[in-house]
């Protein structure tokens, strides 16, 4: 029986190593953590992480051939090919803070695998690495090896959240890079076998273990470059009375544009977008290319942009000031469907508002008090202008008409799709006049909620007057 073992029971490797064990039941899939609560977590009924359709494949191998471990080393050693699932995080400090990758709890993961193996191994990079860190996990593992053959292949993982379960199932590729050597094309092969069981064998591309690192970065860039590019057309649309979504339909017809993430909002978060530009900003910046870092650079400064614009549009509109006026914040998630606020928009948001001292009522269906006050009394790192902010407290509410009582205004930051459905008459019914509706997502029917008395800015659309 073919063991697999993953570093990393987090947003990528819980879900990627569930779907693997559905697949493949004849495949022994440890996934481990130095995470006891996290491990713990898994191996309950509520699940880390919110993911639709998460928990039924869970239920369906653990314990089976799926096993969520606080026994790295075990595992470890046992297995015939180790996935390495880690965070990546943009480095906060020493050379490259701010940009480069943080490789730390790589290296670590490395150097245990390296301590504890007896037998030879696949390690697969699921973690998104900067390129050429596969020639550095070379050199850490057959340096602390005793004659045990390693083989380092690149597996990028391509899913989004809120999604992942979906895109697992059926990606629209999966990227297997490894050396071009017979070793490297044999473990290249063995790890298509793996997928093989249910992706179709031409969506597995094979490449060169440099081409696959740096797709996995050019392809965030480029989503990310999307949603700036659609943003900044929504500032001149709102500029000149033209309708972004009116822009993004004629442009996205085009079948070499496509239709898709072309959406305009408050910007775009997620812990991977902003951390693999910078990567990818700090690459070039190493590999004497100022020109190449700085268009990416702005990328995330346009993104920047967009959330200022949005305070700024909140705070003008309500009469240049929101000072002691309850602003009601309908979703905190990055995105919806995911309980994830890792570099979400609504943390900007958010603190822009209570720097001018609004009064904050916050309304998610999966983000929890702790969770939103934690992350709004943490400083930003911003590489030209670090902000260091007091702690702020805002009021975290479980319900939408409850955050949006007495409020002077709404702001709506996640897509959910229950606050499509809310009772807006109700809740103008609720609010103090003028009630202003700021749509940060487009979702809203603009025209209905005018009808009942709101006053309403939606992103890229022709103000009211
Ligand atoms: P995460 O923070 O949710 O999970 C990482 C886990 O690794 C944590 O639980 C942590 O405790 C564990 N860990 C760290 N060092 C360890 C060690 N030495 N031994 C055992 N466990 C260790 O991160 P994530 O969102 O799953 O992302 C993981 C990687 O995948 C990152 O490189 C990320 O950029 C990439 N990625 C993320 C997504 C996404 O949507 N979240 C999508 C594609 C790729």
């Amino acid at each position: 029986m073919v063991k697999i073992c993953c570093i990393g029971a987090g947003y990528v490797g819980g879900p990627t190593m569930a779907v693997i064990a559905l697949k493949c039941p004849e495949i022994e899939v440890a996934v481990v953590d130095i995470s006891v609560s996290r491990i713990n977590a898994w191996n309950s009924e509520q699940l880390p992480i919110y993911e639709p359709g998460l928990d039924d494949v869970v239920k369906q191998c653990r314990g089976k051939n799926l096993f969520f471990s606080t026994d790295v080393e075990k595992h470890v050693m046992e297995a015939d090919i180790v996935f390495v699932s880690v965070n990546t995080p943009t480095k906060t400090q020493g050379l490259g803070a701010g940009k480069a990758a943080d490789l730390t709890y790589w290296e670590s993961a490395a150097r245990m695998i390296a301590d504890v193996s007896k037998s030879d191994k696949i390690v697969v990079e699921k973690s998104t690495v900067p390129v050429k860190t596969a020639e550095a996990i070379e050199k850490i593992l057959t340096h602390n090896s005793k004659g045990i053959n390693f083989q380092i292949l690149s597996n990028p993982e391509f899913l989004a959240e809120g999604t992942a379960i979906q895109d697992l199932f059926n990606p629209d590729r999966v990227l297997i890079g490894g050396r071009e050597t017979p070793e490297g094309a044999r473990a290249m092969q063995t790890l298509k076998d793996v997928y093989a069981h249910w992706v179709p064998v031409d969506q597995i591309i094979c490449s060169n273990l440099w081409s696959a690192e740096l797709s996995k970065l050019a392809a965030n860039a480029f989503l990310a470059q999307r949603i700036s590019s659609v943003n900044a057309i929504s500032a001149l649309c709102e500029a000149t009375g033209a309708d972004v979504t009116e822009v993004s339909h004629s442009v996205g017809t085009d079948s070499r544009i496509g239709p898709k993430f072309l959406n305009a909002s408050v910007g775009f978060g997620g812990s991977c977008f902003q951390k693999d530009i910078l990567n990818l900003v700090y690459i070039c910046e190493c590999n004497g290319l100022p020109e190449v870092a700085n268009y990416w650079k702005q990328v995330i400064k346009i993104n920047d942009y967009q959330k200022n614009r949005f305070v700024n549009r909140v705070v003008a509109s309500m009469f240049n000031t929101v000072s002691g006026k309850k602003i009601a914040i309908l979703g905190f998630a990055f995105k919806k469907d995911t309980g994830d606020t890792r570099e979400t928009p609504a943390i900007d948001v958010c603190k822009g508002l209570l720097g001018d001292k609004a009064r904050l009522s916050i309304y998610d269906p999966q983000v929890n008090e702790e969770q939103i006050q934690r992350d709004l009394s943490m400083k930003k790192f911003d590489w030209d202008h670090p902000i260091h902010l007091q702690p702020m407290s805002p009021t975290v509410v479980w319900d939408a008409y409850e955050a949006t009582k007495d409020a002077h205004g709404v702001c709506i930051l996640t897509e959910w799709d229950e606050f499509k459905k809310l009772d807006y008459q109700k809740i103008y019914d609720n609010m103090r006049k003028p009630a202003f509706v700021f749509d940060g997502r487009n979702i809203v029917d603009a025209q209905k909620l005018r009808q009942i008395g709101f006053i309403v800015y939606s992103i890229g659309k022709p103000l009211d007057a």
